[in-house]
């Protein structure tokens, strides 16, 4: 199969463009119409002869997300996007206006391995690791369509990034490359289920993003029964790999924690959670469960909440209440493409 233009680095297509015998000032043409410009065809990229234009079009492939179903919020504009790939398959983005600018949250992978029970994406199974242009993709076609700039970006949607290693640094070294969108690396997050070996690669890498790690459990039993990643790498191991990121980074660890009624909401598993937890450098997040209609998990009450905040707070560990955006239009991600799944 032809090469994806858009997921080579700029020396990667600096040296395709040169084995083609173009003159050196073609790459970065090219890169400008790709990522600056963001077209969709070779045929957009009005400075290039047509021979010219008809070879590239001849070795490579642009991976285009097509926009399937788009649903605007009408409580705060969160805009939902269904994309379909080049071959059929689909996958999910969500755009977020906020005060300081948008905010997007991409896929990484079609489908899912990672299994966990409370996730829409879980269900159906994992079908294929998106590229770094697909990735790429969902963000110029949403920018692109919505007419903004968008300048955060959370790797949240489907797909377990860290199990896409090598194409999710592709992307990001892409996405912050300063000769096209160049968003600050600091504006990007990262949310792992708990890939332990990969989080010390990440570390390694010191690339200044912010990771997030799906908790949702103080301890071993309860994580075990709603997330098998937990029987590979367990707690102990995983919280000494968050610690391995933060001496290496400087960053602080975004802890995410679904608070499922009677599961994992207790007063005791706040204080047990505080113990885990204390000395690192982190913030929890608190997510009420979306609930998936294939699952029978609750949401934990309001009261539930606030009590684990102040029993968190108590013990100096700052937690905060995720708010939710696009309640109207199910925007939490996976639930679009489990429908579109299930309708055939
Ligand atoms: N695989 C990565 C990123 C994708 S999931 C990860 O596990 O972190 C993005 C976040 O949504 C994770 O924190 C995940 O645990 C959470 N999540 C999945 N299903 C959810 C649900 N039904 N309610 C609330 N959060 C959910």
């Amino acid at each position: 199969m032809n090469c994806d233009i858009r997921s080579l680095s700029y020396e990667e297509l600096a040296a395709e463009t040169e084995s083609l015998g173009y003159p050196r000032f073609r790459a970065a043409q090219i890169f400008s119409w790709l990522h600056n410009k963001t077209v969709i065809s070779f045929d957009e990229m009005t400075d290039l002869s047509k021979p010219v234009r008809e070879q590239l079009k001849e070795k490579y492939t642009l991976q285009n997300c097509e926009t399937e179903t788009k649903l605007v919020s009408k409580i705060d504009g969160t805009v939902k996007y269904l994309f379909k790939l080049h071959d059929g398959e689909f996958v999910e983005s969500v755009v977020m206006k906020y005060k300081y600018g948008c905010s997007i949250c991409i896929s990484t992978q079609v489908g899912c391995k990672m299994g966990c029970k409370f996730c829409a994406s879980a269900i159906g199974g994992f079908v294929r690791n998106m590229t770094p242009g697909e990735m790429l993709s969902e963000i110029y076609t949403a920018q692109r369509d919505l007419n903004v700039k968008i300048n955060h970006i959370v790797l949240m949607g489907t797909g377990e990034p860290l199990d896409n290693f090598d194409n999710v640094v592709k992307f990001l070294g892409l996405i912050t490359d300063e000769k096209g969108q160049n968003i600050s690396m600091r504006h990007v997050s990262l949310s792992t289920c708990g890939v332990v070996p990969k989080i010390y690669e990440l570390a390694d890498k010191k690339l200044g993003l912010t990771l997030s790690v799906s908790l949702h459990a103080p301890n071993n039993v309860i994580r075990s029964l709603s997330m098998p990643i937990n029987n590979k790498y367990d707690i102990d191991e995983l919280l000494d790999a968050c610690k391995y990121y933060t001496a290496n980074t400087g960053r602080r660890i975004s802890f995410e924690y679904a608070m499922i009624k009677d599961l994992n909401d207790s007063d005791e598993c706040a204080r047990e959670l505080a113990q885990r937890l204390s000395g690192m450098l982190c913030h929890v997040n608190l997510i009420p469960v979306n609930s998936v209609r294939e699952r029978s998990y609750k949401k934990s009450s309001v009261d539930r909440q606030k009590r684990f905040i102040d029993i968190l707070a108590a013990k100096g560990i700052t937690a905060t209440v995720r708010r939710t955006l696009g309640s109207d239009i199910n925007a939490s991600c996976g639930q679009l493409r489990a429908s579109k799944r299930n309708s055939g």
